[in-house]
């Protein structure tokens, strides 16, 4: 029986990859024809070689998701971090101070409050999942153009090759081709900030704690590796970033010793580095008739509480079971009204964590007495106010559940 639609998924990323697996492992996918095509080559991970520089801090709510489509046993048996603490702090504090944000695992009753992974690890299994299914899988291909053909998008591939489509899911991240060449409005706020990343052997062991320390200039988040490195996401001015860049090992190390206060002693550089520009973006519509955005496509998140990935996977399984459900109606899945009921899932969600994280960005960079007070009295009354902390701690466990 040949499939009664065509799915093209824009962008092998986290997100482009889960929802293609979700699509093809969902009901009535025998009705779906889904090709995935990415700018990029096949990514390729091996365990043979250093932890790769992109690593993102991943919800168990997420590893429940990969664990449902199949990916995540091998994800586990290869490489993942278990952090099972976590420590906020102010720089005018101490690491632990009493103003220090606590959260553990076994307070909780769990055995860890996420996973750090490698992001080329993650894209791998799920690729290996997809390698079963009928999705048809073209990397090395750029989308050149799309336009509305009849009822239907048809996409141009770089190499000349002519894709038509029932639905486009963009998964292009945040620069996403396909929102602007479709005329979606993309709101933006720069943030002045560029995210500084690199691993780094500490002094003293990591105890499996993911650590970050509010700067004036932006965050310093410190993920632990399963190694005993820690891979660190310095954020801060563009110039410092530039600095930090062309800094040799030795400098760069005193120099992240020095803003993450010494908390892990001396800091040696022990891995490769890269810079990114941070910017936060999100689009005024996630849908129009025959097209979805998802993931960066779609909103792209200061990195500070390590969500946008989470986000993307939530995006990922809301638009699944939205096409899922249509098919089982008997709707068409490119119909507005049917995209809409995916759009009114995620926007509001991310748009409360993305105003959380510009809102927490500003708070903790303003040199303001008066806002400095309230953010440490904040921050005691966070620690001692048992059903606020156990509330936050779920939201953040669960990001990438239901
Ligand atoms: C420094 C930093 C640290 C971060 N840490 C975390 C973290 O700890 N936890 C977390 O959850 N998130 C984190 N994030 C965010 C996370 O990395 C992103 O949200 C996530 O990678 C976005 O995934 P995506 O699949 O939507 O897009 P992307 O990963 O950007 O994938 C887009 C894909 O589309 C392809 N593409 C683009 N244009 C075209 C085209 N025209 N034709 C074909 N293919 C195309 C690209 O090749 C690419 O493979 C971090 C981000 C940064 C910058």
């Amino acid at each position: 029986m040949n499939p009664d639609y065509g799915i093209v998924i824009v962008g092998a990323g986290v997100t482009g990859l889960t929802v293609a697996a979700l699509l093809a492992g969902g009901d009535h996918s025998e009705r779906l024809r889904i090709t995935v095509v990415d700018a990029a080559a096949r990514p390729q991970h091996n365990v043979d070689e250093e932890v790769e520089l992109r690593v993102s801090a991943i919800s168990t709510g997420s590893a429940g998701l990969f664990d449902s489509i199949g990916a995540w046993q091998h994800i586990r048996e290869t490489r993942v971090c278990a952090y099972e603490h976590m420590r906020v702090w102010d720089e005018a504090d101490e690491a632990d101070g009493p103003s220090t944000l606590r959260f553990d695992a076994d307070e909780f009753g769990i055995p860890q409050l996420g996973f750090i992974i490698e992001n080329t690890l993650v894209r791998q299994a799920v690729l290996r999942v997809l390698e079963k299914t009928t999705v048809d899988m073209l990397f090395r291909s750029t989308i050149k153009s799309l336009g509305r053909v009849g009822q239907r998008y048809r996409l141009e591939l770089d190499d000349g090759r002519l894709l038509d489509a029932d639905l486009v899911v963009a998964a292009d991240g945040a620069r996403s081709f396909v929102r602007d060449s479709v005329g979606i409005v993309v709101n933006s706020w720069p943030y002045e900030q560029t995210a500084v990343v690199t691993h780094l052997r500490p002094q003293i062991p990591h105890r499996y704690t993911a650590r970050q320390r509010f700067l004036r200039e932006g965050p310093l988040g410190m993920l632990p590796l399963a190694d005993g490195r820690i891979s660190v996401v310095w954020t801060t001015t563009p110039a410092i970033a530039a600095l930090a860049t062309q800094a040799d090992d030795r400098e760069l190390g005193s120099m992240l010793t020095e803003a993450s206060d010494h908390v892990f002693g001396d800091l040696t550089v022990a891995g490769p580095r890269g810079s990114f520009p941070l910017s936060a973006t999100h689009a005024q519509d996630y849908v129009l008739p025959g097209l979805a955005l998802i993931g960066d496509a779609a909103h792209a998140v200061h990195p500070l509480a390590g969500q946008g990935a989470n986000l993307g996977l939530q995006d990922a399984r809301a638009l699944a079971e939205v096409v899922s459900n249509a098919l089982e109606r008997g709707e068409h899945p490119g119909d507005r009204l049917v995209l809409r009921r995916y759009e009114r899932k995620r926007k509001g969600a991310n748009t409360t964590m993305l105003h959380l994280m510009t809102g927490l960005n500003y708070l903790f960079a303003s040199d303001s007495l008066l806002l400095g007070e309230l953010r440490r009295a904040g921050m005691r009354l966070f620690n001692v106010s048992g059903p606020i902390r156990e509330y936050a701690v779920r939201v953040a466990l669960d990001a990438g559940r239901r």
